[in-house]
């Protein structure tokens, strides 16, 4: 019996479970993600990128997968599919794409806002142009600037957790991560529709999860958007649409805190610092602790800071 050992990039693993999706063997050793079993050889996909080929096929069935990670030729039904998630970075820039992004996540005010926006290869430049980067690059008011353009000429959906939901799910025991797998599905779905019969060639999740556990949050659900999905880490650089989602998620962040600002009567400062703490106090100390759950994520430390704050006052 033979081992081989390739190393893969994520494209590649997607490649490879695409491609052996239907022998996957259910228990994984230690740090694997998926492992298969065929006749001749066994395949171990784990965590850290290394792929271990193991029994009479080893080498050959390596060897497949090590000239530009292109599937093996006699698996046409799977060809479409592999051929997709083994793209480069640079080839997924060019198509036409969804891109989604979320927002809010760290913030102890506000909601969680998920954005997703469809740009097809031929407005590439056109967004591009409009001065389309990511929005943890732009300041607030470059945000509020350039956001109405984009959302005028993108085709886009967002979905809004807000703070009363979210402190339910949370209270629940669901993990924010899941929260978030939840929400990108969903304004995913959305914006298929809004844009069919069209399809885009890709869709690309900035990454906050691998794509297991990614599609394991979202076993339970109805309806999942998976076909040529890609979670990629600093997306917004690989394709403007994410860039262009990641805007948006922003835009409508920002307005909501306004809205929640205007609600509670003074400015809700943003992040999860010792200012946040002190406005939770103030809120706590003027209008009672229980609106604190209008307007904030509960579990954050900030809740028992503000609590302690607006005991001394
Ligand atoms: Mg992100």
């Amino acid at each position: 019996m033979s081992n081989y050992v390739i190393r893969a990039d994520q494209q590649l693993l997607d490649a490879l479970r695409a491609h052996y999706r239907d022998a996957f063997i259910d228990r994984l050793p230690p740090g694997a993600l998926f492992a298969v079993k065929r006749p001749d050889v066994t395949i171990t996909a784990y965590r850290s990128g290394k792929v271990l080929f193991q029994g009479k096929a080893a080498e050959q069935e390596a060897r497949k997968w090590m000239e530009n990670h292109v599937a093996p030729k006699n698996k046409p039904e799977n060809e479409n599919r592999v051929k997709a998630a083994a793209l480069s970075e640079q080839k997924l820039g060019n198509l036409s794409a969804i891109g989604s992004d979320e927002v809010g996540t760290g913030d102890y005010f506000g909601p969680i806002v998920v954005a997703a926006a469809y740009v097809d290869r031929a407005h590439l430049e056109r967004i591009m142009a409009l001065g389309v980067k990511d929005s943890k690059l732009l300041s607030d008011e470059a945000i509020t600037r350039i956001a109405p353009a984009i959302m005028e000429t993108v085709p886009h959906a967002v979905n809004t957790l807000d703070n009363p939901k979210y402190n339910r799910w949370q209270q629940s025991g669901m993990p924010q991560t899941k929260m978030k797998a939840l929400l990108h599905n969903q304004t995913l779905a959305k914006l298929v529709d809004a844009i069919a019969p069209i399809e885009p060639e890709a869709i690309i999740i900035d990454q906050f999860l691998e794509r297991d556990p990614y599609f394991r949050y979202l076993a339970g659900e109805n309806r999942i958007v998976s076909e040529r999905v890609h979670c990629l880490p600093k997306a917004e650089s690989v394709h403007v649409a994410v860039a262009a989602a990641s805007i948006i998620a922003r835009y409508v962040f920002l307005e909501e805190m306004e809205r929640l600002s205007r609600t509670i009567g003074f400015p809700l400062p943003k992040g999860a610092g010792a200012v946040v703490d002190e406005a939770a106090a103030r809120i706590i100390h003027e209008r009672g602790e229980k609106v604190l759950a209008t307007c904030a994520k509960l579990h954050f430390a900030n809740t028992k800071k503000a609590l302690s704050i607006a005991k001394r006052r």
